[in-house]
């Protein structure tokens, strides 16, 4: 044979694997073959040789790198971040969406020092506060912060990186000023045509305050809170208002985090029907202690409630990307970005512990 290939067809084959892209409906055992960086091929059967490099995913699960659309990874200048790689490596989250630690002020760092250096794929929702999450609270109290026009600014500046906007709106972050920064970013994200994700936990104010400046596209973080901002009413049902504003396409994002998720308000959900359209983790530095850990905690937690496999996976990988505009990601479509996540699924006991923080939520 006098045929000589100087490359070969695939850099890389993940062969035997479950594969399992519930939003673009993919779901059997396929071999992926990956050139470029981007999914060439998905087949029954790849030749090996066609590969300098075959990864054997026999007994696993391969699915898109999940998106986390609720995560704090402003290391260093932030009350709340982590570093995204190191959990990143772990846990199988490709594309972390870091969401308000940066506001105007800290966004040119946040962008030189995190965004660009990271190996993950590092997005932003940009608060509306100047200051952003230097602070574990009262980034609202000075409306000084409320800049909408600064904050149109930066948006521009960066549309690559800044995909939304964020306000934390309760009781710790508003102290004396009420509902109105979020109807400053109501008016910003108006502005800068960007979804808007607001952060509920314990009121003043209430969440038929925030409810009304909502719309469709836009994000409740925490949407699973026990805090007095609950979207169950006193009888036990999903607040008609947000049931109505789900249907009209408002994503419901869990949030994890360590104060903001709740097993009884996430039962009741569930038994009404209502799942959340997101499963996030709100990963800081308080969560990754516990209960939150990392995202595939979370996710376990769902199944754990009734959830299928398909649709927890959906929620952490297509649906978020198309939330923040991206449904180039968190897909295995043919020629998407080949982020790869590989899991075992396991059955037994696991205990998720609880505890209370002393200092708020992210
Ligand atoms: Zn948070």
């Amino acid at each position: 044979m006098s045929e000589q290939r100087a490359e070969t067809r695939y850099d890389v084959i993940v062969q035997g694997g479950q594969v399992l892209d519930p939003g673009a409906g993919i779901a059997g055992r396929y071999d992926l073959g990956i050139r470029d960086g981007h999914v060439a091929a998905i087949a029954p059967a790849l030749d090996p040789a066609d590969a300098a490099t075959v990864i054997d995913a026999t007994g696993q699960i391969v699915t898109p790198g999940l998106v986390d659309l609720h995560t704090h990874v402003y290391w260093g200048v932030t009350y709340w971040g982590i570093e995204a790689d190191p959990v990143a490596a772990r846990s199988g989250v490709t594309t972390w969406i870091d969401v308000g630690s940066a506001g105007a002020y800290s966004f040119p760092g946040f962008r030189r020092y995190i965004a660009e250096p990271s190996r993950s794929r590092i997005f932003a929702l940009l608060n509306l506060s100047s200051i952003g999450l230097i602070a574990p609270t009262w980034e609202f109290a000075n409306p000084d912060y409320w800049n909408v026009d600064l904050a149109e600014q930066i948006v521009n500046a960066n549309r690559d990186l800044i995909l939304g906007i964020k306000a934390r709106i309760d009781q710790n972050t508003t102290r004396g000023v009420g509902i109105r920064p979020l109807e400053r970013a109501r008016e910003l994200a108006d502005r800068v045509d960007l979804p808007l994700m607001v952060h509920i936990g314990n009121g003043p104010p209430s969440l038929e305050e925030v409810a009304a400046l909502l719309r469709p596209g836009d994000i409740l973080t925490h949407c699973f809170t026990g805090g007095t901002m609950c979207i169950l009413g006193e009888d036990g049902r999903v607040l008609p208002q947000i049931r109505e504003l789900q249907a009209r396409g408002l994503i419901l994002d869990i949030g994890h985090g360590t104060g903001s998720f709740s097993f009884a308000v996430a039962e009741a959900m569930l038994a009404q029907g209502v799942l959340p359209d997101t499963i996030s983790s709100d990963i800081h530095q308080l969560a990754v202690q516990g209960p939150m850990y990392d995202l595939p905690t979370t996710l376990s937690k769902f199944l754990a409630l009734g959830m299928s496999l398909p649709d927890v996976i959906e929620r952490a990988t297509a649906r978020p990307a198309a939330a923040i505009g991206r449904p180039d990601l968190g897909t295995l479509r043919l020629g998407a970005v080949a982020d790869l996540a590989l899991w075992r699924l396991e059955e037994g006991v696991q205990s998720y512990r609880w505890h209370t923080p002393s200092t708020g939520s992210a």
